[in-house]
């Protein structure tokens, strides 16, 4: 059986090793606290339990959670097919984490980063291996969205990346081929054009983050609103991946008002927090705004 260590037990991180062991491979999922990975379990379980009421997996929910376990350290890192790094979005931590998995881990080992805007080029550079490591952007929540971007970065060889895109095959999500390391990747470029006109607008108070969402559901035929989607991958994520493109020269995709800055300020961080640009029940259900 294959093993995959993911590094990060967060939002994303969690997905993955949920998607990893439903897939059959062994997950070894790290964090740096045991707190942080048995909340991780618990969500998972919650989540594959949903997907056994909905037919929509056929094992069990212990089969499937027998295949993941919780790490407080990369040890592990030795034994495994694939690493996969979901921590944080800082670079200064994402270096860190590849230059100990790549000390760790087999020298033929490929090393993928789920991150969002950091190039992957700058990540592989303090590996000894950077035609071994790659891009794996997977979208959040991972068990439901289908897409991962597989991104190469200047050094990634051709054959590791094309083992990304059938390592994706394998846990039934589908690639996007990103041949050239660009800053914030080809997804997150488009989606940032639209979010940054839709806080931009909402911040003049000309729209509200409802009206927006309605609008791109029903106008463009989107299933999920960019205000939902923003809350539902936690707001300060998003800030720190407008601070990264405003560094790597691309703020133009970037917010230019502070919206998102001030609402963190407030607590208000999206979906995890109970609120962001929306309020939600303790049961998670979303509820509007009050406050506009
Ligand atoms: P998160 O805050 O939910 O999780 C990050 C986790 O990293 C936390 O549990 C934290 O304890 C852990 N961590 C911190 N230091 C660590 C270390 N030294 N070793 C191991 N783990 C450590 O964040 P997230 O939303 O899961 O994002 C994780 C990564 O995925 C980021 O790079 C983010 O940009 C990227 N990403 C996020 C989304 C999204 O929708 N949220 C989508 C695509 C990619």
């Amino acid at each position: 059986m294959e093993r995959v260590l993911v590094v990060g037990a967060g939002f994303m991180g969690s997905g993955i090793a949920q998607v990893s062991a439903q897939a059959g491979y062994q997950v070894h999922l790290m964090d740096i606290e045991t707190e942080i990975t048995n909340k991780a379990l618990r969500d998972i379980r919650w989540s594959v339990e949903k997907l056994i009421a909905k037919e929509l997996l056929r094992e069990p929910s212990e089969k499937v959670l027998a295949r993941i376990s919780p790490e407080k350290d990369l040890s592990s890192a030795s034994q495994v097919d694939w690493v996969i790094e979901a921590a944080l979005e800082e670079e200064e931590l994402k270096r860190e984490i590849f230059q100990e998995v790549d000390r760790i881990s087999r020298p033929e080992t490929p090393l993928a980063t789920n991150t969002s805007s950091i190039p992957i080029t700058r990540l592989a550079e303090n590996t000894r291996r950077p035609e071994r490591v790659l891009g794996l952007h997977f979208f959040g929540p991972v068990p439901l969205m289908r897409l991962v971007e597989v991104v190469k970065g200047e050094k990634t060889s051709p054959e590791i990346f094309e083992r990304g895109v059938a390592f994706v095959q394998s846990l039934g999500k589908t690639p996007v081929r990103v041949q050239r390391d660009i800053p914030g990747f080809v997804m997150n470029r488009i989606f940032s054009a639209a979010f940054r006109e839709a806080v931009d607008l909402v911040d003049q108070a000309i729209v509200s983050p409802e009206d927006v969402d309605m609008g791109m559901r029903l106008g463009y035929g989107w299933n999920v609103g960019p205000f939902e989607i923003a809350d539902n991958a936690g707001l300060d994520t998003f800030a720190r991946v407008g601070q990264t493109m405003r560094a790597l020269g691309v703020g133009h995709l970037a917010p230019s008002s502070n919206l998102i800055e001030r609402m963190m300020a407030e607590g208000r961080l999206g979906r995890k927090a109970g609120k962001g640009f929306y309020k939600y029940s303790p049961e998670g259900k979303r509820l509007p705004w009050e406050n506009k």
